[in-house]
């Protein structure tokens, strides 16, 4: 039945895209070859040159910020969030060298410094090698609870745990969680830091190339939907001035962090509109088509696909 189904609308949305051709959104988030990426969020450089080959070659590619309502064929659109150093420094040459446009939805708390993403802290106390305690004890009012933690495999249920908490919780409670892991499993191994944030340099870079553009994406990466009107305010009308003001171009995209529809709500749409942005972009799959809601555009997760994979998947896209 299902397989039946999936056919009926399958054929439904082709019909529909000859009336009205549709854009498909790629989202991606970084171009590197980490060691582990426990998020999957990496997509190697080889691939990301053929991805982008591949699209060039196939597709229309239109800009995320551009009027696509008068559009006389289906487009596709690329987009990158968080603003990891790897978008300006792996990414961008390559986006160069292909030419296509490419929008970089960029999260300003930990620009031009050396801190990570939450989940990139989480994932360096949690996931690595040594001698941890048997448990920790996480000290919270309402999400307080014990882990077993002295093997690598419970410590990855713990880290699978935690990060899905951790969406849902404000950032000073995140950032509470944060120290007591720290203090508790003791000194991590520095390493290198293969997580930063780009630089405002960087930033600036981006902001000059005539591939790139740049958009928010809030300061602290947080579910807006976990977080008051005041501070989802704060998040939204800060990170567009931060980076106005680093970027030196008025900013008038934007992506609510992690995007799910659970991730953000009525007030987070009201308050984009009200920060002047054009368009702002979701992360569940769809097409956009006239009607679609500007304010909640959907887009299509890319992960480290080699080019047969990602024809297949791109193929997929233009039906669901
Ligand atoms: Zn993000």
């Amino acid at each position: 039945m299902r397989g039946a189904y999936r056919k009926v609308r399958a054929v439904k949305n082709r019909l529909l895209n000859l009336v009205d051709p549709p854009v498909i959104i790629l989202l991606y988030h970084r171009v590197a070859d980490l060691p582990a990426d426990p998020e999957m969020l990496a997509v190697s450089p080889e691939n990301f040159r053929l991805h982008l080959t591949f699209l060039k070659q196939q597709f229309k590619v239109v800009r995320f910020e551009e009027d696509w309502t008068q559009l006389k064929k289906s487009a596709v659109a690329i987009t990158f969030d968080d603003g990891y150093a790897d978008n300006a420094v792996e990414a961008l040459p390559i986006i160069e060298e292909v030419g296509v446009p490419v929008t970089f939805f960029v999260s300003t708390g930990n620009i031009g410094t050396d801190r990570e993403f939450w989940w990139n802290r989480l994932e360096k106390i949690l996931l690595q090698k040594g001698r941890f305690p048997a448990s920790f004890r996480l000290d919270d009012s309402r999400f307080g609870r014990t882990w077993d933690s002295a093997t690598l495999e419970q410590r990855h249920s713990m880290y699978n745990t935690l990060v899905a908490l951790m969406q849902r919780v404000t950032p000073d409670r995140r950032e509470s969680w944060l120290n007591q892991l720290e203090q508790w499993a003791g000194p991590v191994e520095s390493g290198e830091n293969f997580h930063r944030s780009m630089s405002h340099d960087e930033i600036k870079k981006l902001a000059a190339s005539p591939w790139a553009s740049i958009g928010a994406h809030t300061v602290t990466h947080s579910a807006l939907s976990a977080l008051t009107e005041e501070q989802q305010r704060k998040e939204i009308f800060t990170s567009k001035q931060e980076l106005e003001n680093m970027a030196e171009l008025e900013i008038t995209t934007f992506s609510y962090p992690f995007g799910r529809k659970q991730d953000y709500n009525n007030i987070s749409v009201r308050l984009s509109q009200e920060a002047g942005f054009v368009k702002v972009a979701s992360n569940f799959p769809g097409q956009v088509h006239r009607w679609t809601d500007p304010y909640q555009l959907p887009r299509h997760l890319v992960r480290n696909w080699d080019l047969s994979k990602f024809r297949e998947e791109i193929e997929s896209f233009w039906t669901r």
